[in-house]
C-alpha cells in the first residue's frame, strides 16, 4: 500500500507565509494562533486553549479541519500497524476485530484526535491505520493482554509516521 505523498492541505488549513509541508509530525500539529472556540467543520471538534475536545454543548464557529480529518482526508496515517497473517489470526479474526473498534472507541472518547483511520484486510495480513500514536499503542498493548503474540514498535525520525508490527508466536517459529 502507498501512502498519499501528493496530496494538498486545504486551503482553509494554510496560513498565508507558511508553505505545503511534508506529511511530518509536526505539520499535523495545530496551527497556530487558533482562537479557543474553532470548531473542525469536518467532525465538529472544537480547539480550546491548545487542544482539541469534543464539545456537545453549543454550535461554535466552524472554520478549521483538525489534525485527525486532515490525516484523514489526506490519506495520512501518524501510525500503522501491520498483523501479521497466521493460523491463529484467521481464527481469532472477529475477536481481534472486535478489539481494534472497542480501543479505538475507548481512545477516541477521550482525545479527539486518536481515531482509527483503516482497516485493511489483506492476504497476508491486516493493515491498521490511525491518526494518532497513543492508539496505535493501545491496541498493540490490548492485543498482547488479550493474544498475546509480539509487538514491535519503530519510530524513524524524519518519517514522521509510527510503525508496530503484532505477529502470533504461531507466525515466528
Ligand atoms: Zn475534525
Amino acid at each position: 500500500m502507498n501512502r498519499v505523498h501528493d496530496n494538498k492541505p486545504t486551503s482553509a488549513a494554510l496560513r498565508r507565509d507558511k508553505q505545503p509541508q511534508p506529511h511530518t509530525g509536526d505539520s499535523y500539529r495545530a496551527p497556530l494562533r487558533v482562537p479557543s472556540g474553532t470548531g473542525c467543520r469536518e467532525c465538529g471538534a472544537v480547539y480550546d486553549n491548545g487542544r482539541w475536545l469534543w464539545c456537545a454543548t453549543t454550535r461554535r464557529t466552524s472554520q478549521l479541519v483538525c489534525p485527525a480529518c486532515r490525516r484523514i482526508l489526506e490519506h495520512a496515517p501518524a501510525a500503522e500497524l501491520w498483523l501479521q497473517g497466521c493460523g491463529y489470526l484467521d481464527a481469532h479474526r472477529d475477536e481481534v476485530l472486535a478489539l481494534l473498534h472497542h480501543q479505538a472507541q475507548g481512545e477516541q472518547e477521550r482525545h479527539a484526535l486518536e481515531r482509527l483511520m483503516r482497516i485493511d484486510e489483506q492476504a497476508g495480513g491486516m493493515k491498521v491505520t490511525t491518526t494518532g500514536t497513543h492508539l496505535l499503542r493501545r491496541i498493540g498493548a490490548a492485543l498482547l493482554r488479550t493474544h498475546h503474540g509480539r509487538l514491535s514498535i519503530e519510530y524513524r525520525d524524519g518519517d514522521g509516521l509510527l510503525r508496530a508490527r503484532w505477529s502470533h508466536a504461531d507466525s515466528d517459529v
